[in-house]
């Protein structure tokens, strides 16, 4: 299928070919004509799937032809974290370029004066996290009623920080005559009671298994002591190819400490977790987008889709305690069908997350005993779901070089498709 096949005007059509995108991915090719025929659409998917593009490009398209009063927004995108609700307003721009729409992108630890100017002047779209959004609209500084198509983006992240009682109090300010657009990489129960309660006869439409690993990623484990992580790091990233990487601590305060640690050992590193000031979360992003700093130690909060392109690698310097985080986070490399390299530190204390890891993803993890410099395990890695002893023993390779490219198409969508892509 072409995106001309989609229904979307000249204008976006123009627009996503100057992104280069040749094909719609799955999810888009599946969402963009139930959007455009007005009904509401639950969407399975994760981020890496091209979801953003699967909702924006028809909502732009239906929105083309007006225009927003003040004070009155005439669609609503909430987000779960002020980078992906920054993310979500560049997409915007880059598939609106050419229609003239207004938007306001409106998020904690930003200038609320400034904010309120915009929606002085009209937006056609609010890109919003919901506690500003709520904040906004007790002062009086936003009318909801004229919201046409609302749009709750991961909302199992939503779920997870706890949004949902201020989501349901937003969708009880909208007028009932809306189109809403609902995506989540995971069906949980809360999730399927807000879709019950605020979906009209939604389409579904899913494009992978809630946990699948993109193909093109590869992932190890490294078993350590907490003690030796910090060096067990620094020695996986002097035997890797490392282009760039997202390494992800569990806890602030490790972010902090690590980075520090990094910085000491010569390496050029950012820092990001939800304590810094918004200011500096959004200019140490631009950084590290912009490949000024190749290395970013982050939390899971801040991380969160997060779309940098072509990312050599993620260190899971801890075991995540939520294991559809493990997913996300090494979701950020093997992006639009390039290789990439996950690794993870595990230390006894990890037993039971890394068992929870394992059998959501549904496959065991190679483990590198790094301090031999050999691939094979002593130890059989845990298989999942059913445990089988593991049988690779063989000579371990230096991971290959990363980000060699893919000629196979203008789309970067090559021989090799993500699972969650099939
Ligand atoms: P998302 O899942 O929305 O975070 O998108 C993941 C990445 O896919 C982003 O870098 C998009 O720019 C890219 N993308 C979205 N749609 C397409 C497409 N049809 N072809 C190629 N790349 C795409």
């Amino acid at each position: 299928m072409k995106f001309e096949d989609l229904g979307l005007s000249k204008p976006i059509l123009d627009a996503i070919n100057d992104c280069g995108y040749d094909t719609p991915t799955p999810i888009q090719e599946k969402a963009i004509p139930h959007i455009l025929m007005a009904r509401d659409v639950v969407g399975l998917a994760q981020t890496g799937t091209g979801k953003t593009a699967g909702f924006t490009l028809p909502m732009i398209e239906i929105l083309a032809g007006g225009r927003a009063k003040a004070l009155m927004p005439r669609s609503l995108i909430l987000s779960p974290t002020r980078e992906l609700a920054a993310q979500i307003a560049d997409n915007f721009d880059t598939y609106g370029k050419n229609c003239n729409l207004s938007k306001a992108l409106l998020i904690g630890g930003s200038s609320m004066e400034k904010q309120i100017k915009i929606l002085d002047r009209g937006a056609d779209v609010l890109i919003a996290t919901p506690g500003r959004l709520l904040d906004l609209f007790g002062r009086g500084k936003i009318l909801l009623t004229d919201i046409k198509i609302l749009v709750i983006d991961e909302a199992d992240r939503m779920l997870d920080m706890g949004f949902i009682p201020d989501i349901e109090e937003i969708c009880s300010k909208l007028s009932p005559m809306r189109q809403t657009l609902l995506f989540s990489a995971t069906m949980a129960p809360e999730i399927k009671k807000l879709t019950e309660k605020f979906l009209s006869n939604p389409r579904e439409v899913a494009v992978s298994k809630s946990a699948s690993t993109a193909v093109t990623v590869e992932q190890f484990q490294v078993n350590t002591t907490p003690k030796r992580k910090n060096d067990v790091l620094h020695k996986i990233i002097k035997r890797e190819d490392v282009k760039n990487a997202f390494i992800f601590c569990n806890r602030k305060r490790d972010v902090d400490a690590l980075s520090k640690w990094l910085s000491g050992k010569g390496y050029d590193v950012c820092a990001l977790h939800g304590d810094m000031a918004q200011s500096s979360r959004t200019e140490t992003l631009r950084k590290f987008k912009a490949g000024e700093v190749p290395f970013l130690v982050c939390s899971d909060v801040a991380a969160r889709g997060i779309d940098v392109d072509s990312v050599s690698h993620v260190f899971n310097y801890d075991v995540p305690v939520n294991p559809d985080d493990y997913v996300h986070r090494i979701g950020r490399t093997g992006r639009a069908g390039q290789s990439g390299h996950a690794w993870m530190l595990s230390t006894k204390y990890d037993e039971k997350q890394l068992d929870a890891v394992i059998k959501h993803i549904g496959k065991p993890i190679k483990i590198i005993d790094i301090e031999e410099n050999k691939a094979a395990p002593k130890t059989a890695p845990k298989a999942a779901p059913k445990p089988k002893p593991a049988k690779n023993h063989e000579k371990p390779a230096k991971t290959k070089p990363v980000h060699k490219g893919d000629n196979s198409g203008k789309s970067g969508f090559g021989d090799e498709i993500p699972a969650f892509f099939k």
